[in-house]
């Protein structure tokens, strides 16, 4: 089966062979080369076809069974499978799964327990807050008052003693933890006995290890927040999109601050696929998946610092590592460069320590086309070979060919 049900029926490639050409070249690139972005999965065909299905086409704004729109009574039934998976998956009182993304869903938390002005307490964006944790450059910058905890500069753990004199300091309405770059647990009951000291909401932006925690890899933040915010599309392996957990006493708030407070119509093929994503994350096959992923991050992480890199907490308990390649001389953002070159495909990041940028990569995709711990030792002597000089560019994009085309992301 193709995984582009319209190119498979040849529709697009007749009627646009433009936009063919175009989603075939992206399908040919993510099959051939390493894909090592930490945010980034393959999904199954079975959420692919959701998202492709003519569930795009429905107006549903709302709630099921309080709709604004008439004929919602497939999706609502959709909306209400994707809702119960959700709660079941993560032990949630409450879900809701119309978030159009993470930053959609962070919004969507501040909505619910925050006015504008209000001071929050969040991880600095120079230690891996995300942009909605009080860029400048974002609303919660704008809306809000933040005030940023740190990582020890040594180890590049949270530094939680920080936390707690700078949440008795400024008071915060909500403390938020979740990061786009950290590579340890987060200690959820830590941050909810600050909270609690201090009056708190806790919001975790779960992005990154949610996926984990549907397959037993990472804690679950769920008994200890108030409100968790999520992507659906990062480790979980489902479509692009957000979603928010909550107890039964903020679903209200919650639901209305989705709708209709920061969002209208939501969309339903991609409510049907985050259904599918949460049925696939309920089976045995998932949980043996996270911990595949844990498995592999940690051998990437110790084969890049075999090979010199210097990496963030020296190690992880997650699909993510953070790591300076800068002993090998080279700082991050040359180093992706390098990479891609090579054919393999990350992220630079800010680190904890000094000025210079790391690089971020993640196990996530790698691990859904199946590789393991032998894979990750040679991508890490690979990386660590092209970055000294040992291997150039264009053998390099050989061995990445080699490897990747035995293990098809979409085989067939
Ligand atoms: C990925 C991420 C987000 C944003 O998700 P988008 O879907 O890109 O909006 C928010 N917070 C954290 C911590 C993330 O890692």
């Amino acid at each position: 089966m193709s995984v582009i049900p319209v190119l498979e029926a040849d529709v697009l490639r007749r009627q646009d062979p433009e936009l063919a050409e175009i989603l075939l070249g992206e399908l040919a690139r993510q099959s051939t080369t390493l894909q090592l972005i930490a945010a980034e999965n393959f999904t199954s065909p079975a959420v692919l076809a959701a998202l492709g299905s003519p569930l795009a086409n429905k107006y549903a704004e709302g709630y099921p069974g309080a709709r604004h729109h008439g004929g919602c009574e497939i999706v609502d039934v959709a909306e209400r499978v994707a809702v119960d998976r959700a709660k079941a998956l993560f032990g949630a009182e409450h879900a809701n799964v119309q978030a159009h993304s993470g930053s959609s869903a962070v919004l969507a938390a501040y909505a619910a327990l925050l006015r504008p002005g209000d001071t929050v307490l969040a991880l600095g964006l120079p230690y891996g807050g995300h942009l909605t944790h009080g860029s400048p450059a974002n609303f919660s910058g704008r809306w809000f008052d933040f005030v940023g905890y740190g990582v020890d500069a040594e180890t590049g753990i949270v530094d939680y003693a920080q936390v707690r004199s700078l949440a008795r300091l400024h008071r915060p309405k909500a403390i938020v933890c979740g990061s786009i770059a950290y590579p340890r647990h987060i200690d959820y009951a830590f941050f909810r006995e600050v909270a609690d000291e201090v009056g708190a909401y806790l919001i975790a932006d779960a992005a990154h290890p949610i996926g984990l925690v549907a397959g037993g890899a990472a804690p679950n933040p769920v008994p200890y927040a108030d409100v968790v915010c999520a992507t659906t599309h990062k480790v979980l392996r489902g479509p692009r999109g957000g979603m928010l957990l909550c107890g039964s006493e903020l679903a209200e708030r919650v639901d209305r601050a989705v709708f209709p407070f920061t969002q209208g119509g939501a969309q339903m093929h991609t409510i049907a696929a985050k259904a599918v994503a949460f049925g696939e994350a309920a089976t045995p096959a998932f949980t043996a998946y996270a911990h595949q992923v844990v498995a592999n991050a940690r051998v990437l992480a110790a084969g890049l610092a075999a090979e010199g890199l210097v990496v963030t907490t020296g190690g992880t308990d997650t699909h993510l590592i953070t790591a300076d390649p800068l002993p090998l001389g080279v700082d991050g953002r040359a180093a992706r460069g390098q990479l891609a070159a090579a054919g393999m495909v990350l992220d630079c990041c800010a680190l904890p320590h000094g000025d210079s940028r790391g690089l971020r990569l993640g196990t996530a995709a790698v691990t859904t086309q199946g590789m393991g711990e032998g894979e990750m030792a040679g991508i890490a002597a690979l990386v660590a070979g092209v970055l000294r000089g040992r291997v150039d560019a264009r053998s390099a994009r050989d061995e990445v060919r080699d490897l990747v085309g035995g293990f098809p992301p979409y085989p067939g």
